[in-house]
Formats: structure tokens, sequence, C-alpha cells
């Protein structure tokens, strides 16, 4: 990718209200079946050109796709049953029925790749396609079958890595697992979360990523991170880890957060995808501020290795919102590349 400071995003965007309820998690599909297809990619189209419009290097197609970021692909492999639900407590957080995992897990077919591919016809910028990381999707589950949460992670993997092949051969630019749940499990991300992160991620002949991060802006995650004190050093346990594994990017929480910016030290030799957007709030940054964030970080990752990002999904913003912070990301990431390269275009 040939600009330094390239921008791109978390993942998700706020799907139009004809599609779905705004500001909704899991919020079900307006269109009758036999026009959603149809929607869907319209929401796409509208994404991809929210991003070009706001000047975003790599764009996403706003997971407009999907209900879900992790039960939308989990809802397409056998083995799990969606209609007899049990409460779980998802990342030590709050209380969720969840869909219980009752025989062997299988991808029969590809999920997400025709989107991949519509994704990658939509537009000649770098495209980056997510899907679920192994250990979230573990921790999104109740297992009655398997009875082990390495086991099911290590079946996930295998089944992320068939359908990340087949993404990646759709031709997009970087494939990113989101693993918010890298963030709680700290034993488990060492013990076989790392692992099975490699072995989704393996043999894709794209740029691989990891997104990690305090979750939405919804009230369950604001109040755990209320919890967390003054310094939020979590990402001290994982990035160690990440920085001598294979994965070659990782996306991580900064705005607005007690995030220390020197954590991002640790990721050595890794490609930074530094959250410059806060999703919490509905307050548009002003580009200054965008641009300070970034600053901060180059004090501990060179230019080539940094993307400016959102700190992570903005599916439940308001869309007027998160087409302000997008223009936001764009204008102070273009002002530091003024500021400090005299412009836009470098090697790297
Ligand atoms: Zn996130």
């Amino acid at each position: 990718m040939s600009t330094i400071l390239a921008t791109t995003i978390a993942g998700s965007l706020p799907k139009p209200a004809w599609l779905a309820e705004p500001n909704t998690l899991w919020a079900p599909w307006k269109p009758e079946a036999a026009a959603l297809a149809e929607a869907k990619r319209d929401a796409v189209r509208l994404a991809v050109a929210d991003q070009e419009r706001a000047g975003i290097d790599i764009v996403t197609d706003g997971e407009q796709t999907r209900r879900h970021f992790v039960t939308s692909f989990i809802e397409a492999l056998d083995g799990v049953d969606f209609d007899h639900k049990k409460v779980v407590r998802i990342r030590e957080r709050y209380d969720a029925a969840v869909p219980v995992v009752t025989g062997d897990v299988v991808r029969r077919h590809p999920v997400f790749v025709d989107d991949a591919a519509f994704l990658r016809s939509t537009t000649t910028r770098p495209v980056k396609y997510t899907l679920p990381g192994p250990l979230t999707m573990v921790d999104t589950l109740f297992d009655a079958h398997y009875r082990s949460r390495e086991k099911l992670a290590w079946a996930f993997a295998g089944i992320l890595n068939d359908e990340a092949r087949a993404i990646a051969a759709t031709g997009v630019d970087v494939i990113q697992f989101d693993e918010p749940a890298f963030n709680v499990y700290f034993d488990e991300v060492r013990d076989f979360g790392i692992a099975a992160l490699e072995r989704a991620a393996d043999g894709l002949g794209v740029k691989t990523a990891v997104h990690i991060c305090y979750g939405y802006g919804i009230k369950a995650n604001n109040d755990w991170k209320k919890t967390l004190g003054a310094e939020w050093r979590q990402y001290e346990k994982t990035f160690p880890l990440l920085a001598s594994s294979k994965i070659a990017q990782v996306s991580l929480e900064c705005a607005n957060s007690h995030v220390p910016i020197d954590l991002i030290g640790l990721l050595e030799g890794k490609d930074v995808m530094v959250g410059a957007i806060d999703v919490a709030s509905e307050r548009v940054e002003t580009p200054a501020e965008v641009a300070a964030v970034i600053e901060k970080a180059l004090g501990f990752v060179p230019a080539e290795r940094l993307y400016p990002c959102t700190n992570c999904g903005m599916v439940p913003l308001p869309r007027d919102v998160a087409r302000g912070k997008l223009a936001a990301l764009a204008e102070g990431a273009a002002r530091v590349r003024r500021d400090r390269f005299g412009g836009g275009a470098a090697s790297s």
C-alpha cells in the first residue's frame, strides 16, 4: 500500500434505516427475504461510497451484510442450535442468551465469500474483510458438545481458515479477525488463543490483522470500563505474544481511552492500526484531535507501519455521526502527512 498513514476503520458502519433498525445491535432485517440480498448490496455500495468520499484509504463493506459480527458467521455453520438458547456471561461482563453447540461444528458452504467478492468489485481502493476470531466465537456460545473451550476454538480456527482462504481468493488486501475476547481471557490467549488465531490466518497470502478492543459504546461495556482503573494495561499481556506471532497487523483502541500509549511499543515489527476515533461517544472528533493521537503513536511506531483507524466498529452510531468521524479520521491523518512529510504519497 503506497500511502503512509493509510486510514482504515475497525470494520462496521451504521446501517441505513431501510435495512435495519438504527442505533441497535442485532437489529433484525427490515426488507423481506426476496429484496434483502439486493438491499444489502445497495447498503454496501453506500458504505464504500461514504468511506471513499471521506478519504479513507483501505475500505470495508461496513459489515452491512451481517446482523452481528460473530453470530452471523456462526449461524451459517452446522452444529450450533440457535432455537434453544442458554444464558451465559459474555466476556465476564453481561448476560446474554446464546446459541448452544450441540455437535461437531462444520462449514458446509462459503459464508461471506460472495459478499467479499462484491466488496472487491465496488472499489479500486485496497479493501479489508473482517471475520470473528476463534476465541471470541467460543465466548459467544454455550458448548454442550466439545465441553472444552480449547477444542472448540481449534474447530473454529479450521473453519475460519477455509473461509478466509476463499475470501483471500476474491482479491481482498487484508483479512482481519476480531478478537475482543483477547482483552479478557489472558490465560486462554497465551495457552491457545494466539495459536488458534494463527491457524485461522495461516497461508492466506494477504495481510492478516487482529482487532482487539474494549467494545462498542454500549452500557455493559461502558460500565465495565469504569472498573478498569486509571490505566488500562490489558494490552500489556497480549501484545508481546502478538509481536512474536505470524499476524501482520494489530488494531487497537486508543482515542479517549485509558490505554497508555507506550504499550503499542510492545508490537515491534507489526503494523499498528491505532484507534484515533472514539466509538463510545457521538461527539465527532476534530481533525486536530485525530492528528494528536497519531502524533503520539508516532513516538512508538514508525509512520510506514502506522494506520490511523477507529477504536472499534461504528454500527451503533447515527449515520451522520459516523460520516463525520470518517471525515475527521481522514483529515487528521492528512494533516500529519502534510506537517511531517509534506504530502500524501511516499514509498512503502
Ligand atoms: Zn472492537
